[in-house]
């Protein structure tokens, strides 16, 4: 047997960037009133939770599931409205597509271009796949520098770009115009990730068409499916047959399309919880704007993102007190002192709301 460490060996065979990257952190949240990962509060009635159990009992999981999926994928076209001619390709969460995408555009020197602060995940998977990445910052209020985003796509020429519409984790939706203007201008691909399509009040489904660079991704995650892993890419075949080659061919399990499909099948259900959401997101950002020291930003999501004098402190004094929001100090220069609470259930959001004006009395006993 080798005397070689067994560290120093992996040290030695591992890409150097992925040594220098830092896992994707997922805080424990037991017990605590989680409002920190743009989660559905709500549960499912009663007759779709029998009609699950149902279906899951009868599932033939000894079986590979359809490579296909060609249920879901036929309710998903269906059920969301997409435009003549185009297809689906189905992720093991929208991440995964991420990935793919990455993978199968990835030409020696080819770039992913993204804004920051944006979703993170552009960033560590183009690092994940070798590929070059370009941020390009927001303007201070957060919108798109058009400017400097069009300069950067000239000069960089990039293969792929990420445009999160709405964005995490700043909530707002860019300039639907200026994103026009960014497809046009784009020599290689565009996606627009709508990952909170149900909150917000527009969508680049119906523009697709007009793009052949263009394609939309979307996850069921923050619509109530989180635990499903389940997200796709809404466009041409001429793109998602050659995509199709990089997909492992069973990415989506069993239940998730078994659950899935019924799911789709009460959309509408869900579309209430998320207008059930946006109304509550009103109330939130209205309770927030009231406390004295707090900026709270203008969200068409399902979170708020505001900043706060000593954002650290505050949030620890909210884990405290049992409440677990995201911490985004430090995250990105632009988002210094920046917290990221999700819109629960009022009653939750209630229980935010107090025990951040006890953590932020606090800071100012502390400070005394
Ligand atoms: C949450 C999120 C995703 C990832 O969703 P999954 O389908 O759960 O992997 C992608 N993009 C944005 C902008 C997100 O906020």
């Amino acid at each position: 047997m080798s005397s070689v460490l067994p560290t120093s060996r992996v040290e030695k065979l591992m890409r150097q960037e992925i040594l220098d990257l830092h896992a994707y952190h997922v805080p424990p949240s037991a017990g605590l009133v989680k409002l920190d990962a743009m989660e559905n509060p709500y549960g499912l009635p009663a007759d779709v939770r029998d009609e699950i159990a149902h279906l899951v009992a009868d599932a033939a999981i000894n079986r590979y599931p359809d490579p296909a999926a060609t249920t879901l994928r036929a309710a998903i076209r269906t059920t969301l409205g997409l435009p003549q001619g185009m297809d689906v390709l189905l992720g093991n969460g929208s991440d995964e597509l991420i990935q793919l995408l990455a993978i199968a555009l990835n030409k020696p020197g080819a770039a992913l271009l993204s804004v920051e602060p944006s979703f993170v995940m552009y960033r560590m998977i183009a690092t994940f796949a070798g590929m070059r990445h370009i941020a390009v910052p927001l303007a201070p209020d957060f919108s798109l520098d058009l400017t400097a985003t069009l300069a950067a796509i000239r000069r960089e020429q990039p293969a792929l770009v990420f445009l999160a519409y709405p964005n995490n984790p700043t909530g707002n939706a860019f300039d639907a115009e200026a994103i026009c203007q960014i497809i046009e201008a784009s020599e290689g691909l565009v996606v627009v990730d709508e990952a909170y399509y149900a909150f917000a009040s527009d969508s680049f489904m119906s523009r697709l068409p007009d793009y052949p660079n263009l394609l939309v991704m979307r996850t069921f995650s923050k619509l109530g499916m989180a635990g499903l892993r389940l997200g796709f890419l809404a466009g041409s075949t001429d793109w998602l047959t050659q995509l199709e080659k990089l997909r492992l061919p069973y990415n989506v399990g069993v239940l998730p399309q078994i659950v899935a499909t019924v799911l789709l099948a009460h959309h509408d259900e869900l579309l209430r919880q998320a207008e059930q959401i946006k109304c509550d997101r009103a109330v939130l950002l209205a309770a927030l704007r009231a406390v004295s020291g707090i900026t709270a930003f203008a969200s068409e999501a399902n979170f708020i993102l505001f900043r706060v004098a000593n954002a650290t402190t505050v949030f620890n004094g909210l884990k405290q007190r049992g409440v677990l929001i995201k911490n985004l100090n430090g995250a990105h220069p632009a988002l210094a002192d920046c917290l990221r609470v999700t819109v629960g259930a009022a009653a939750e959001n209630a229980c935010f709301i107090a025990a951040l004006k006890e953590s932020l009395q606090d800071t100012i006993n502390q400070s005394a």
